[in-house]
């Protein structure tokens, strides 16, 4: 049986990062495709528990058919698995983000948050992002992104569940001068607010930060290699626990009793 692919995103159903995930993943399987109605980057790995999910089908450009949801890139994830799929996915593609997500970036991005909680039922899960100076080529994302895949297909590393995190350089630098391995830089963006007055004279503030792109970032990380012109892959986990500190906190807490 065809690989079945589950294909999401955090910019909406219509975006056209989608739409080129669409094109780069079609040689591999069967598609399905749920993705939120609407935008929700920068959601993470909310969901919603507040109100009804409201769901639909509609036909995307190209001609596929996909399920458009009014909820989080988590919700998408597992509606898709326990309800609207008629088999489960062997493979869970999230994307191709319009933005690059590396760095602490991960922790806010709904493309990341899709992705792991499709590992959280134990199906490999892949992100792909596309890092923004200027221009957005999707095509390039696009190309790129199926090379990938491609790449990881061959190597039977979708073969167990994984999160993979993938960020493909701006398309300004050229063709990816290859593929790197790399840990998530834990490097600070740089926090910045425009402080604003409304027309009726109200305070609001709109969040302008930035990654500090500076010559300082650290050796083997994401945002190394795209900053090189690399596309990066990241292994991500679920478990957050900081087993280094487990182990000194354990020790801690003993020599104080
Ligand atoms: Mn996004």
């Amino acid at each position: 049986m065809a690989l079945q692919i589950l294909i999401t995103n955090d910019d909406g159903i219509l975006a056209p990062g989608l739409s080129a995930l669409v094109r780069a993943a079609s040689a591999f399987g069967d598609l399905h495709i749920v993705a939120p109605a609407t935008a929700q980057s920068a959601t993470a790995h909310s969901i919603t528990l507040m109100q009804p999910i409201m769901c639909q089908q509609v036909e995307l450009p190209g001609g596929m058919v996909g399920y458009s949801v009014e909820g989080r890139p988590a919700d998408c994830v597992k509606l898709a698995i326990t309800e609207l799929m008629p088999v489960q996915p062997d493979l869970i593609l999230s994307g191709i983000n319009a933005g690059g997500n590396f760095g602490v970036n991960v922790l806010y991005s709904g493309t990341v948050a899709a992705a792991i909680e499709g590992a959280l039922y134990k199906i490999p899960s892949i992100a792909f992002s596309l890092t923004i100076h200027e221009k957005i080529d999707f095509d390039y994302a696009q190309r790129n992104a199926q090379q990938v895949m491609e790449m990881l297909l061959a190597n039977d590393v979708l073969d167990e569940p994984c999160v993979l995190n993938v960020n493909i350089p701006a398309c300004e630098i050229g063709q990816p001068k290859g593929v790197k391995v790399v840990r998530q830089t834990t490097q600070a963006w740089a926090d910045r607010f425009e402080r604003r007055i409304d027309p009726r004279g109200r305070l609001y503030f709109w969040f302008d930060g930035e990654f500090v792109d500076g010559d300082d970032i650290e050796e083997d990380t994401d945002a190394k290699a795209v900053k090189h012109g690399y596309i990066s892959i990241t292994t991500l986990n679920a478990d957050l626990t900081d087993h280094a500190h487990l182990a000194h906190l354990q020790e801690k807490l003993d020599q104080g009793t």
